[in-house]
């Protein structure tokens, strides 16, 4: 299939900030860009040539939208299936497919297709009725994670769970949905590798990024990660299969635990661009989303590494303007940080507003600097 040629129209199902900087790669490289989003200011409907303010599943919009773009991409993993059909009927390239989206948006099909390749995750079962809880709890020891199977994100729809009782309020309180229980894991760090893969199946593995979380929201990133040289190949190689056993096109993340003796286990996969790699726009020959943009549109991936030894990302949550209006112009002291934000207008507490970048010549020193200068814009 060759590429699209410059004036086309990409289409991009969600306006978060993961379509917004899809958008801004793709006017670089000489598209158009289409995007649909419920909101009306939503970041990415900000740089949009074309605004389509509706629900994920409004027919008449989503004709709307397949009647005018050309490729269509998604950014975020929870696209109902059936918006697809508009798509399939008009001809358009839907970048990564309907099974890719299919498997990853629901944690039972996930882990079945990951464990068939042969790659370890943590111990799981599927919950669909109480004896399943019951039994799982029994192998587990007792105790695990719960997750609803479809549409859960940044720790939602998840809860810990100790003894059947608790579990059981647990589940109810999830409604009884399909979920799955997961062994609880006693990792010494957890990672992610960054991945693209094209329409001729080349796939280009990122160095592993480490990842710390706070409040079940990622908080900052460092790569290349910290982890034995042994761990990293695994992970990486481990990506690459699953994007193959995926006929994956575009850019995905596979997150992993790394147990204290360097074994990995896949936690889950992100069919899309990841705040994980949002450090590759400042720091890589090519960044996560111009990846993205490049195989969906038919281009061949460009398989370069940071431009750099090392870099770090802090995420800027809403909770960093709790004070008052952070104070951007202490980052003049930094210059080896770039200052991103989305054009959310409403900081709330746990919304991710934007990030802070930073390189260095080791991941220690890259860790140390954005932090520092998130600190020092605090107002
Ligand atoms: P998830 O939404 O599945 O990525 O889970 C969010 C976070 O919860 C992960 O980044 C881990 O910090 C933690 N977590 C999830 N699953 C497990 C597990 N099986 N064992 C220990 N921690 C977990």
């Amino acid at each position: 299939m060759s590429p699209l040629p410059p004036g086309a129209i990409l289409g991009i199902l969600g306006g978060g900030q993961l379509g917004r900087y899809m958008a801004l790669v793709a006017q670089q490289r000489g598209y158009r860009v289409a995007v649909l989003d419920p909101q009306e200011d939503a970041p990415a409907h900000q740089v949009a040539h074309h605004r389509i303010v509706a629900a994920y599943d409004d027919p008449q919009a989503l004709d709307r939208l397949a009647g005018i773009c050309h490729a269509v991409t998604f950014e975020f993993e929870n696209v109902p299936a059936r918006s697809l059909e508009p798509f399939q009927k008009a001809g358009v390239r839907i970048h990564p497919g309907a099974r890719a989206l299919a498997i990853c948006q629901d944690r039972i099909q996930e882990k079945t297709t990951v464990n068939a390749c042969g790659i370890e995750t943590a111990r799981w079962a599927p919950i669909r009725a109480q004896a399943d809880l019951a039994q799982a709890l029994g192998k587990f020891g007792g105790t695990g994670i719960l997750k609803t199977a479809r549409s859960g994100y940044d720790g939602k729809g998840q809860a810990k769970v100790d003894g059947f009782a608790d579990a059981m309020d647990a589940w109810k309180g999830m409604n009884g949905v399909d979920c799955v229980l997961e062994e609880i894991v006693p990792f010494a760090m957890e990672c992610s590798v960054l991945a693209a893969r094209d329409v001729e199946g080349n796939c280009f593995t990122h160095p592993v990024c480490e990842n710390m979380h706070s409040r079940h929201i990622l908080d900052v990133t460092v790569s290349p990660a910290r982890v034995r040289e042994s761990a990293a190949r695994a992970m990486r190689s481990r990506t690459a299969r699953i994007a193959q056993e995926l006929d994956y096109v575009g850019h995905l993340a596979v997150e992993f635990f790394v147990l204290p003796d360097g074994e990995v286990l896949v936690n889950e996969i992100a069919p899309r661009p990841h705040n994980s790699g949002h450090l590759t726009i400042d720091t890589a020959m090519a960044s996560q989303f111009e990846e993205h943009v490049r195989c969906v549109t038919g281009w061949p991936v460009l398989p370069y590494d940071l431009n750099v030894q090392a870099a770090a990302m802090a995420n800027l949550l809403g909770d960093a303007w709790e004070g008052g209006e952070p104070r951007w112009e202490r980052l003049a002291e930094f210059p080896e940080v770039r200052l991103h934000l989305y054009g959310k207008a409403q900081a709330r507490p746990g919304r991710k507003m934007g990030h802070i970048t930073g390189w260095a010549t080791s991941a220690d020193e890259a860790e140390r600097l954005v932090r520092a200068a998130r600190e020092a814009i605090r107002p």
